[in-house]
């Protein structure tokens, strides 16, 4: 059987698949026919600075931090024998940790927290209320306020953009209505209403929600539909976690260059966040960084997109998967195009997990360091052992000239979410993940 074969196989039958793009293509060549630059994240780089002491007053939880939304960067050596087996032959494991984002408790505090900053400012200005050289703090003001409760947010979710959209939308004083698709979960909806966020629940998917966000802006005055599958302001917002990763880890002292590989791993959904992450980090070490996306195995969204080769948007449906995940934050049918068109000779590989495998992570993680993750924000860590342990990660390190090095590399987790997870909620995933580790003969974590 092809390699080609062998994948579309278990992709079909809901099995663990490991992806390797064949695209991929060498940095600085691979960035220079995009249609965003190095200059684009250096912009929305500034604009966050600007904007800190508008956030700072406006968000108790950055206050201490003057502004920065920022999660921060941990060694996990508490995890390392259970993510890389063989520790000082696999390199050394780092987990950044964005469910402990402040504002929204998800990597969506970097992507739509910029993209609500971008619009405020754009009505202001054209309002003649600032100048870009005036404080951001005019947009806390009462001129800003009346203004932007004239006006509506709107935007379809699966649950956490909605969640961090509205939580940032009222706080500026604009009125927002979140179209939740049928996966999110009850308390990411209350957790609204109690913001009074109106919330419209569909018995649909994530794109049936998007879709009856885009109509309702359409037909509604003054509303701005944020569009997760198009927006190039909420990739940039995602882009900037490259810096400030770059700047974290100068600060760790770990070296990222050819001797040295930094392997990322990145839960993605319709691809803007891990997209728009991993195009920054292409910019700030180019070669010496690999991307891997992790999907669930019914929602391989990007994976499809990408191994289609089609610039047509592909559907999970039509290779008869359910797009049914505890992933909600993950449970999209189909990618976003721009960030397809983005990646497409940036990432890796992509591979896919079950819900079992999250469930367990969740409990792992909790068990090794006391973390809160829901199950999508645990993808990332299965990436590490199929890299290094399956038939198409082994041929990606040998291709690369990786075997070497790998005992100095570094291996990041990026963890997406679930800080602001109820008890409850919490307790139960945990629970379940414990009763799949306990049930397992051999305990395979991968
Ligand atoms: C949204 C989300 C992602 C993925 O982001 P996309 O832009 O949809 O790819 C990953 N993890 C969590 C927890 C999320 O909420």
């Amino acid at each position: 059987m092809t390699q080609d074969h062998d994948e579309a196989c278990t992709l079909k039958v809901g099995k663990p698949t490991f992806w390797l793009s064949p695209s991929l293509a060498s940095c600085p060549g691979a960035l220079e026919s995009l249609e965003l630059t190095a200059g684009d994240i250096r912009a929305a780089a500034e604009r966050l600075s600007r904007f800190r002491p508008l956030l700072a007053t406006l968000f108790p939880d950055v206050r201490d931090g003057g502004g920065v939304v920022e999660s921060p960067l941990w060694s996990v050596p508490e995890l390392a024998a259970r993510v890389l087996g063989d520790r000082a032959a696999h390199g050394a494991l780092m987990m950044k940790a964005d469910h402990a984002l402040p504002i929204a408790g998800s990597v969506k505090a970097r992507g739509g927290l910029y993209e609500v900053l971008v619009f405020a400012e754009r009505l202001a200005v054209e309002e003649g209320l600032m100048s870009r050289a005036v404080s951001s703090l005019t947009l806390a003001g009462p001129a800003a306020r009346k203004l932007f409760s004239e006006h509506t947010i709107t935007v379809g979710s699966t649950g956490n953009l909605g969640l961090c959209i509205g939580i940032v939308a009222h706080a500026l004083g604009f009125q927002c209505v979140v179209h939740m698709s049928s996966e999110s979960k009850g308390w990411k909806r209350n957790r609204l209403l109690k913001h009074g966020v109106a919330v419209r629940h569909h018995e649909g998917d994530y794109l049936e929600a998007l879709q009856a966000g885009r109509e309702f802006a359409a037909q509604s005055l003054n509303t701005h539909f944020i569009d997760d599958e198009n927006s190039v302001d909420m990739f940039l917002g995602y882009s900037v976690a490259a810096l400030r990763l770059g700047e974290q880890l100068r600060r760790a002292r770990v070296r990222v260059d050819a001797e040295h590989p930094l392997f990322v791993y990145i839960p993605c959904g319709v691809g803007g966040a891990p997209g728009g992450i991993s195009f920054g980090l292409k910019h700030v070490y180019g070669d010496a960084v690999h991307c891997f996306f992790a999907e669930p195995v019914q929602s391989p969204a990007m994976l499809l997109q990408l191994r289609s080769g089609s610039a047509h948007r592909q559907s999970v449906h039509d290779l008869g998967l359910s797009n049914i995940t505890e992933a909600d934050g993950l449970a999209a049918p189909s990618a976003s195009l721009l960030a397809a068109r983005m990646v497409r000779d940036l990432v890796s590989g992509i591979y896919t997990v079950t819900d079992e495998i999250l469930l367990r992570w969740v409990h792992a993680v909790d068990d090794a360091v006391s973390e809160r993750l829901e199950p999508s924000a645990t993808a990332g860590f299965a990436g590490p052992g199929m890299l290094i342990n399956s038939d198409a990660g082994r041929r990606y390190l040998k291709a690369h000239g990786l075997e070497r090095s790998l005992s100095q590399s570094t291996h990041l987790i990026w963890t997406t979410g679930g800080s602001l997870m109820p008890d409850s909620e919490f307790q139960a995933y945990r629970i379940r993940g414990e009763e799949l580790r306990a049930s397992d003969s051999m305990p395979r974590m991968q």
